[in-house]
């Protein structure tokens, strides 16, 4: 039986890897030009061909702030390395289910969505979270108030 060498690599995990490093670069590279900031480090998105309205609608390629949509010979086209997955597309979409958006946070927090709905759900959360914290720094708790406030002995 042939022995292992140490020196055996996957060949196809490496070039994978490379790709998606000069992926990474050359999205970088282009949002910046942009002057748009990334915020989600994974994310992906989808357009359902069957559903889409296509020609007759296009609200989605208008809304884009990046221009990662395009008409592309008869469909929705994507260029993946625009997109931000900011949702502004899934907001502007009247077919539910049409748009599929799923991005990942800094912190491992998945978020997907596909109707408009889902969108300003998640905005909601997001400012219901810094309306709290906004109250909660207006507002200090009795222990936080006390250790701020006491008169020294
Ligand atoms: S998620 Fe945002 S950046 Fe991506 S295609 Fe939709 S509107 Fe454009
Ligand atoms: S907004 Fe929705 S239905 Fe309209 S073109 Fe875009 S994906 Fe299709």
């Amino acid at each position: 039986m042939p022995e292992k060498s140490s020196s055996n690599f996957d060949i196809f995990l490496l070039l994978s890897e490379n790709d998606e490093k000069a992926k990474k670069k050359q999205r970088k590279e282009l949002l910046v030009s942009l002057g748009v900031q990334e915020f989600f480090p994974e994310g992906s998105i989808s357009v359902d061909k069957r559903t889409c309205w296509g020609l007759e609608c296009k609200l989605c390629i208008n809304a884009c702030p990046t221009n990662a949509l395009y008409w592309k010979a008869g469909e929705v086209g994507i260029v993946d390395a625009l997109c931000v997955y900011c949702g502004a597309c899934v907001l502007s979409c009247m077919v539910d289910d049409c748009i599929k958006v799923e991005r990942k946070r800094e912190d491992g927090t998945i978020e997907r969505f596909s109707k408009p709905r889902d969108v300003v759900k998640l905005a909601d959360k997001i400012n219901a979270k810094k309306r709290l914290k906004r109250v909660s720094e207006l507002f200090p708790t009795v222990e936080r108030y006390l250790e701020k406030y006491k008169s020294p002995k």
